[in-house]
């Protein structure tokens, strides 16, 4: 067994070769003893970095009203399954459970699923979800893919800042055409030769050196989660950092402690994300796509600014206001994008 996941890598990749930035960044972030999910709790101001339900309890509280909204327009099914994909520390659903105590049959109604790797979130989950424990909260189903998930009832689903941290591919333009970008023994990027009918028609003729990401993993999730709407019914809220349409541009990073660094340093102690290409989410899906729009405008059309004023004793409501929604900091740069099957489905804020 290799002590470290410097050691662990520049073994694999001795024995098979380069690996794509796709497998480094699943290696790093998953590998079962050394990969950063797996082993620590990344949050918070201890941790590296923050997420919306960690800044403010008002994000998760408007996102309970959101997917009761979107419950009463299937028609109140008198059992549902609520599926969130990464959940972290477990607080967005704590605070989504709470918000929607008041929502006649909504407890009795839902069964909580989590789709998550890390044993430690896991433990971490459990632990918020049990503290104001309800019935509905007293059981939660773990899933480590979709594959398992429960397709006999209709579902809501949400994922906050979950596929960035799926992995993504580089290709880079060269005077020979497009070749991928690896890492090589030495734990250095390289190039390795490359299909170019990876690369949509529209792109193929990028400029020498440009760098254009793919993330087949993150398109393979949407699929499968159209698959599951389509199958049961129901919606389904995706919120990440991104962009709305397909661009060139390198947005591989690694965070450690609050701060970017190289990615090739602090491996399996940085967490590892590039942002989301909403463009191909979107063209992924087979079922109503609703928008993406900015997180900013998503989050005011669904109420948080009301919230905060019945919040706003309290001295730190402004601020994290602010943060969430205002345009030069997570306002713009994350988009909400919605998925829905089911007729009369038409889930606000878009
Ligand atoms: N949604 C949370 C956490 C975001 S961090 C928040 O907003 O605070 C990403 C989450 O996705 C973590 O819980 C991480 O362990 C989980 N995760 C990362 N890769 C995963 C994978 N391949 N399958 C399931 N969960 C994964």
């Amino acid at each position: 067994m290799p002590l470290s996941i410097v050691k662990y890598l520049k073994d694999h990749i001795e024995a098979h070769g380069p690996i794509d930035i796709g497998q480094f960044m699943s290696l790093a972030l998953g590998h079962p003893q050394f990969g950063y999910y797996m082993k620590k709790d990344p949050f918070g101001r201890g941790g590296d970095f923050t997420t919306a339900p960690e800044i403010s309890q008002m994000f998760g509280e408007v996102i309970g009203a959101w997917i009761a909204d979107v419950w009463i327009q299937m028609g109140s099914p008198a059992a549902f399954t609520l599926l969130e994909c990464g959940p972290g520390r477990g607080t967005l659903m704590a605070d989504i459970l709470r918000a929607t105590k008041g929502v006649k049959g909504f407890h009795e109604a839902v069964a909580i699923h989590l789709l998550e790797i890390s044993p430690v979130l896991k433990g971490l989950q459990q632990e918020a979800l049990q503290k104001n424990q309800t019935p509905a909260q007293a059981a939660v189903t773990w899933h480590e893919g979709l594959e398992t998930v429960p397709t006999d009832k209709p579902i809501i689903v949400i994922a906050n800042e979950f596929l960035d941290a799926l992995p993504v591919r580089q290709l880079q333009k060269t005077a020979k055409g497009w070749v991928e970008r690896v890492i090589d023994a030495n734990l250095h990027f390289g190039l390795k030769p490359s299909f170019s009918n990876l690369i949509s028609k529209e792109f193929q003729d990028l400029q020498e050196g440009k760098i254009f990401e793919i993330a087949p993993l993150r398109i393979q999730f949407i699929r499968e989660l159209c698959g599951i709407l389509k199958h049961s019914g129901g919606a389904a809220l995706v919120i990440d950092y991104g962009h709305v349409k397909t661009g060139a541009g390198d947005t591989f990073q690694a965070v450690y402690k609050h701060q970017y660094v190289n990615v090739l340093e602090h491996i399996g102690d940085a967490d590892l994300t590039s942002h989301v290409d909403f463009a191909a989410l979107r063209d992924a899906a087979d079922i109503n796509v609703w928008g993406p729009v900015e997180q900013g405008a998503f989050l005011k059309a669904i109420g948080i600014e009301q919230r905060a004023a019945i919040l706003s004793q309290k001295a730190d409501v402004e601020s994290a206001l602010k943060r969430l929604t205002d345009s030069d900091q997570m306002g713009s740069l994350f988009k909400v994008m919605g998925l829905s099957y089911g007729k009369n489905i038409s889930p606000a804020g878009f």
